[in-house]
């Protein structure tokens, strides 16, 4: 133990093989319900970027009905294989017709809970995937804006660019609060972070609209806080008991208590 691994499968991609996550992913959800509760009380939710579905997965099993009403709804542009109580759809976040479908299921019984852990194919260039991530961030805030019951709360994956504070500040027109949380199963290497925005609370006036891609920001408290003393500082919290295992360390097969592992055929 200690030794840092180059190795892409990591002990929690170990552990999700073993426990029957489909992805790594699920244990980032699972750190920051650790921090948040983001699953109290909540019965509806929406997975936005699911594929190949470890988080629907986890919300499947934490607040899903297994009698299959659908209070998950799970969306991807790739396909899914089917999970108990999540009804899926296939389609592109960005688009217009994706975001109706979703909408529409929602009439009448807003979510209380919508996460998106979208991620672009990486070019490598920084700037570009960084800016692709924001676009993706801000067609799955409009749809939240949609679809959320006031007091609801919104988490979405971010990379931490220099641009972040802007998203930060169009995140904190629609919520009372906004941190910026890293689970230890997301590799420190990694400017993978997640916004935790809690509170819904669009501003007076706000008018839907879903034809624009990015809500309306020009509201009181918005982009005016980039500069100056009112800028926006957004606290940054570690998520996952500080006990569970650290993803950028390689870990021995045996336990540590001395006994022989044993070896678990993937689920
Ligand atoms: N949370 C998932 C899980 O736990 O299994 C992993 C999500 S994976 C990191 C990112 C996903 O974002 C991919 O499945 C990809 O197809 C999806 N994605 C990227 N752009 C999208 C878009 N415009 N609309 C819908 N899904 C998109």
């Amino acid at each position: 133990m200690g030794r840092t691994s180059k190795d892409k499968r990591d002990v929690y991609y170990r552990l999700a093989k073993e426990n029957g996550w489909r992805a790594r992913s699920a244990f980032k959800l699972l750190q920051l319900d650790e921090e948040f509760r983001l699953f109290q009380g909540v019965t509806r939710a929406v997975d936005l970027c699911a594929a190949p579905g470890s988080w629907s997965q986890v919300l499947s099993r934490k607040i899903g009905s297994p009698q299959g009403s659908g209070h998950v709804v799970a969306v991807d542009l790739q396909a899914m294989a089917p999970l108990p109580g999540v009804l899926q759809i296939q389609g592109d976040i960005t688009q217009l017709s994706t975001a109706e479908d979703i909408i529409r299921l929602f009439e009448g019984c807003p979510a209380d809970l919508v996460v998106c852990d979208g991620a672009p194919d990486v070019t490598g260039l920084h700037e570009l995937d960084e800016y692709m991530q924001a676009q993706l961030l801000l067609a799955a805030l409009n749809i939240a804006t949609h679809v959320l019951k006031p007091g609801g709360c919104f988490v979405a994956k971010i990379f931490r660019g220099q641009d972040v504070t802007l998203i930060y500040s169009q995140l904190h027109v629609f919520f009372s609060s906004v941190l910026c949380a890293k689970p230890r199963s997301s590799r420190k290497a990694s400017s993978e972070a997640f916004a935790v925005c809690q509170g819904y609370a669009p501003p007076e006036g706000f008018l839907l609209d879903l034809t624009k891609p990015l809500p309306d920001c020009s509201y009181s408290k918005g982009l005016h806080q980039l500069d100056g003393p009112t800028h926006s500082i957004v606290p940054f919290v570690t998520c996952g008991d500080l006990s569970s295992y650290d993803s950028d360390l390689g870990y021995p097969l045996d336990l540590e208590d001395g006994s022989e592992h044993k070896y678990t055929p993937p689920m």
